[in-house]
């Protein structure tokens, strides 16, 4: 019913390097709040991982990219505990590019910290430590990447994990709703719906959403409305 995904059937852009040694690729890593999902609000350091095999039209983090610093997996945690709250979001790019993400994701857990993903949903998310909430994008077709949705991820999701469709017009509207119920995703773990800037108002989704009584959560980014999508903020 949906394509297949090429990522399982190619290797990964050469661009995304993978170290022999337990380092990851780092862009940023800075402390500021939650703007989506379930742990909206909380104070949460990002640690933003280099790289994305997938290029969505809507794209707000292209210069994570290309670029970024090796970082040992040790001195990450290490950054993090430093800023001294609860929360982690591993973030991209694609994270799970990099397959010592994995790793990371672990050692965040085991230092006590509520860890949560932020991934394409393009990549498996298997082998990801079930302590960790995975944030798990549905691709939309206007998002220009609707074909590298990995379909085998749903039947991973548990209540502890998060969908989200970025929707970037009344047609993609209508195509993540039918995948919604269809699928009866709001049934196996959160749904959230959020308009692509500029392309869909906040005003029209929350409208369409109430009018169909849908059973998924409206949200905005709560970063940009702060701080404009300023990097780091
Ligand atoms: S998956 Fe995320 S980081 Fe990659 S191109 Fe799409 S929006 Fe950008």
């Amino acid at each position: 019913m949906y394509p297949m995904n090429p990522v399982d059937a190619v290797a990964l852009p050469s661009h995304i390097e993978q170290s022999p040694l337990p380092r990851l690729k780092i862009t940023e890593i800075f402390l500021s709040l939650q703007g989506e999902a379930d742990s909206i609000g909380w104070p949460t350091v990002f640690v933003r991982l280099t790289g994305c095999p997938l290029r969505c039209t809507y794209c707000d983090t292209s210069y994570a990219f290309h670029g970024g610093q090796w970082r040992d997996i040790d001195d990450i945690v290490a950054e993090v505990l430093g800023y001294g709250v609860g929360h982690v979001c591993v973030t991209g790019g694609e994270p799970l590019a990099q397959k010592r993400c994995l790793a990371l994701l672990g050692k965040l857990c085991d230092a006590g910290l509520s860890v949560s993903l932020e991934t394409s949903g393009a990549l498996d998310v298997s082998a990801v430590d079930p302590r960790v909430s995975r944030v798990i994008d549905i691709k939309t077709p206007d998002s220009g990447e609707v074909a590298r949705n990995r379909e085998a991820n749903l039947a991973l999701l548990t209540a502890h994990d998060q969908l989200k469709f970025v929707i970037c017009s009344r047609a993609d509207f209508e195509w993540a709703r039918q995948r919604v119920l269809e699928q009866k995703l709001h049934q196996r773990t959160m749904v959230f719906f959020s308009p692509s800037k500029d392309q869909v108002s906040a005003r029209e989704l929350a409208d369409w959403i109430v009018a169909d009584r849908l059973p998924v959560r409206f949200q905005l980014q709560l970063h940009k409305l702060l701080w404009n999508d300023e990097p780091g903020r």
